[in-house]
């Protein structure tokens, strides 16, 4: 796997595929850019090394040329962050950009404009990649966020750097993590699943089984496992179409030798509202009226010391309607747990969507071995899939 570290780019221009689509508020201020901070170890490499950096990214989803998805509003966090000046070009190929790109001096950088400005971007048009290629000597993919799509400047213009392409640090991180994961991580592997539906998370719990010791399932999810067992589940979401698909996980679990654990009892609520009546319940027996929402004391216990026993450990999806107050409990204490596992020497992955969010908002992130910065890249690579942006630079 090539690396930045295989290059010295003294003299030379990379064309750096960020992940700069950060959030801005109505005054166009980056009001999160962790997305900018993690590309910053590959630029920094790349200007101590002499070289200078073309940057490109995507920022939301413009139909056509829109001011508001411009990427000028985001330099002067890039130049605060970086610390550098940052060169701003108003179009990503053409004219412009190529003599902004022919004036580059080593030690500079610039910024080319949304590449969703032109659609080839998301078509994957090979003209218009080529274009992006002219404007320097190596590629560097470090947009894990867009590595799922085969977009031109994700997957299509590798093919015309041969040799001269590579992952940025922040790629190589994901994909290192990943593997760490699902190939090389010590035993016992766990992996703890929530979130809202079994059906979006079907493909993962397939391909997991096979590299996994246990499996926590938590969440929305519990309760088709529940309802196809013959549990009593009240009002709580279930997916009555996946049952007998439940019923196969739970066979094959059992065939491959690993263990899935249910919540022993559940938070249960008179209404979806934080204000609802609760009572804990054991999870087979949740009256009708009530809906579990979180995961009860028992199950946090039963939890926390099957992370204490792990050495490897995957966290996606929440265990509760974390959103809510009152039923986020299971999951901070879940969080609270694999981080006390990590300090012990556990390695833990947490990524893919809302347990994320919830691990920054809960403030875990320091506390975990690495919090994946893809969600929808994330989610396809447990599911086995190749990432196109990743073949890419893989292929000669
Ligand atoms: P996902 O995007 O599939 O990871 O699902 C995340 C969503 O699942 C969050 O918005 C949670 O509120 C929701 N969720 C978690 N547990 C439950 C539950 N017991 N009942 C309903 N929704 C849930």
């Amino acid at each position: 796997m090539k690396t930045l570290d295989d290059f010295n780019f003294e003299n030379k221009k990379a064309l750096i595929r960020v992940d700069f689509n950060v959030p801005l508020n109505e005054n166009f201020e980056v009001t999160d850019a962790t997305r900018i901070l993690s590309a910053k170890p590959t630029i920094i490499k790349i200007i101590e090394d002499e070289g200078s950096c073309i940057l490109m990214s995507h920022l939301g989803r413009p139909k056509g040329i829109q001011d508001r998805f411009s990427l000028c509003h985001i330099v002067k966090t890039v130049e605060d962050i970086i610390g550098v000046e940052v060169i701003f070009v108003s179009d990503c190929i053409g004219h412009k950009a190529e003599t902004a790109s022919a004036n580059l001096e080593s030690g500079q950088i610039l910024l080319l404009e949304n590449l969703r400005f032109h659609d080839e971007e998301k078509k994957g048009d090979v003209k218009f990649a080529e274009h992006l290629s002219k404007l320097a000597d190596i590629y560097v993919n470090d947009a894990f966020g867009t590595a799922h799509r085969a977009h031109a400047s994700t997957t299509v213009i590798a093919q015309f750097f041969r040799k001269q392409k590579c992952f940025g640090y922040l790629l190589a991180k994901e994909i290192k993590s990943i593997q760490k994961v699902m190939q090389t991580g010590e035993k016992p592997v766990l992996a703890i699943l929530g979130g809202a539906k079994v059906s979006s998370k079907i493909t993962i719990i397939k391909n997991i089984l096979d590299k996994v010791d246990h499996l926590i399932i938590g969440g929305g999810m519990t309760f088709t496992f529940v309802k196809a067992q013959g549990g009593g589940i009240g009002d709580s979401i279930c997916e009555d179409d996946k049952m007998d698909l439940a019923l196969e996980i739970l066979k094959q679990a059992k065939a491959k030798n690993v263990q899935i654990h249910l919540p022993l009892d559940v938070v249960a609520a008179n209404a979806f509202s934080n204000d609802a009546e609760t009572q804990i319940v054991d999870v087979f027996s949740i009256p009708d009226g009530w809906q579990g929402l979180d995961i009860g004391p028992k199950a946090i216990e039963n939890f926390h010391n099957i992370v204490m026993q792990s050495k490897t450990i995957l966290w996606n999806g929440p265990l509760g309607v974390f959103e809510m107050k009152n039923f986020a409990k299971g999951t901070i204490a879940l969080g609270s747990s694999i981080a006390e596992a990590t300090k012990n020497g556990a390695f833990s992955l947490v990524g893919g969507g809302d347990s994320v969010a919830a691990v920054k908002q809960f403030g875990f992130q320091d506390k975990v071995s690495y919090v994946s910065t893809g969600g929808g890249a994330m989610l396809e690579s447990l599911e086995g899939k190749t990432l196109p942006g990743i073949a890419a630079i893989l292929e000669e």
